[in-house]
């Protein structure tokens, strides 16, 4: 999966701010190990929320299986019949892999 730029920004936003504040927190003689800690929940929550934006940005509806096996099935801009034939996909439980082993 190639990443775009519109979809790098975001992460990028976040590494960058993650950054800046561990090294903000190291010139104020705060322990490694807690700055590890608060610049890796600053990544994640920050690549998350990049995520969920983009997700909105770009209309994206996520449809996922209701046993949850794990089966998702991401639409980006389909036209109504398709999303409906996508919806109905990750409903059928029975259709999926995990099902038929
Ligand atoms: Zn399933």
């Amino acid at each position: 999966m190639a990443l775009t730029v519109r979809e790098a920004v975001p992460a990028v936003l976040a590494a960058a701010t993650a950054c800046y504040i561990g090294y903000d927190l190291a010139d104020h003689g705060v322990a490694t190990p807690v700055i590890v800690s608060v610049v890796l929940a600053l990544l994640s929550t920050g690549v998350s929320l990049g995520i969920r934006v983009q997700q909105a940005a770009n209309n994206v509806q996520l449809f996922t299986c209701p046993e949850q096996c794990g089966v998702e099935i991401r639409a980006t801009n389909q036209p109504d019949e398709r999303i409906a034939r996508l919806r109905e996909l990750a409903a059928d439980h029975s259709q999926h892999p995990a099902a038929r082993s």
